[in-house]
């Protein structure tokens, strides 16, 4: 008999909102450690991964990348990313890499996304097709989302196709951001940003209708918001769902306004059935112990059924950004192998 997990396993996948910083298992944050002298043993990192809010995640993601110091850094922990998305059966990814971390830490982000790109090679030789969207630090300030801005237009030409804000969505106004997007699309970028994860309805609304944005990152702030669903259902906008995410963050529970929530109060199904666009994803697959294939297994727990599941993994091919004849070939081999 094969599991569901096994079937799911076996069918070729997209993910599409997967941090690179997110991704560094246990084992490999010790390696790290040790590389540059800062020893950890396996407690103090899990202790690391322990967190109850969304504060300490974003402290817990702070202190995994205070360990990323040299292009050599981010070659360990793209190897270990692409190894895993092969053993998935992931076929696509877009990544997203935090250049705002490396600009605050001084470091030279094309160095940086030099070593990445090189070190995705071997994965990319075997099947796995990459794609990575830079990431802005919300909290950061303005001027410094500029400067990602730019930097993600510069590398647009070495596999850079997107650009985002990501963080503390309460640091800044979303509308402040509209000079930023309107300069990304200009030189072609796809629009992202991380919206209605804690923050209210309006920071979605605003997204889309000012920013431009034609993915969000979590956007479960719309479960408040009927007519935020009819806005999102109107304009295509895919919401990137990560139930893992939003359950270890405290992010649900927030936006239900309750002290816990748990995977049954997701709004997944709810959404997935009334027509919003969405794509499962992990996020952060490390600091939620999670993997793409687990994703799925909540959103059968969620009372999908495997034909539904089939529907949303066909999505993340449909909302990739992918040239047209790439998505129909991808599609044409999900089908094939479901
Ligand atoms: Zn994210």
């Amino acid at each position: 008999m094969t599991t569901l997990a096994q079937r799911i396993a076996r069918w070729p996948k997209a993910e599409l909102h997967l941090h690179l910083e997110g991704s560094i298992r246990p084992a490999t944050l010790c390696e790290l450690a040790a590389r540059h002298r800062q020893p950890m043993d396996a407690e103090t990192v899990a202790a690391l991964y322990r967190y109850h809010s969304f504060r300490g995640f974003l402290n817990a993601f702070k202190r995994v990348t205070a360990l990323l110091r040299t292009p050599d850094d981010y070659a360990l922990i793209t190897q270990r990313l692409t190894e895993e998305l092969l053993a998935q059966n992931v076929i696509y990814a877009e990544v997203i890499v935090s250049a705002g971390v490396m600009l605050r830490r001084q470091q030279d982000v094309e160095a940086n996304f030099a070593a990445i790109c090189e070190a995705a090679r071997p994965a990319e030789r075997r099947g796995l097709r990459l794609a990575w969207s830079f990431d802005a630090v919300r909290q950061f300030g303005l001027a410094h989302i500029w400067r990602v801005a730019r930097l993600a237009v510069q590398l647009g030409s070495q596999g850079v196709v997107a650009f985002g804000v990501g963080g503390d969505e309460t640091a800044l106004p979303t509308r402040s951001l509209q000079p930023v997007y309107e300069f990304v699309a200009a030189h072609g970028l796809h629009r992202l940003i991380h919206a209605g994860e804690i923050g209210p309805p309006s920071a979605v609304r605003e997204a889309v209708e000012v920013l431009g944005c034609e993915r969000i990152g979590h956007g479960i702030a719309a479960l408040r918001d009927p007519h935020l669903q009819a806005l999102l259902i109107e304009h295509g906008t895919v919401l990137e769902l990560c139930p893992t995410s939003n359950l270890r963050t405290g992010a649900l529970a927030r936006q239900l306004r309750r002290r816990k929530a748990g995977l049954r109060d997701h709004p997944l199904p709810q959404f997935f059935r009334a027509g919003i666009p969405v794509v499962l994803a992990t996020d952060d697959p490390a600091l939620f112990e999670t993997t793409l294939v687990r994703e799925y297994e909540q959103a059968a727990r969620l009372g999908l059924s495997v034909g539904e599941l089939r529907r949303l993994a066909a999505m993340s091919f449909r909302a990739a950004f992918l040239p047209e004849r790439a998505r129909r070939a991808m599609l044409r081999r999900f089908r094939a192998a479901c």
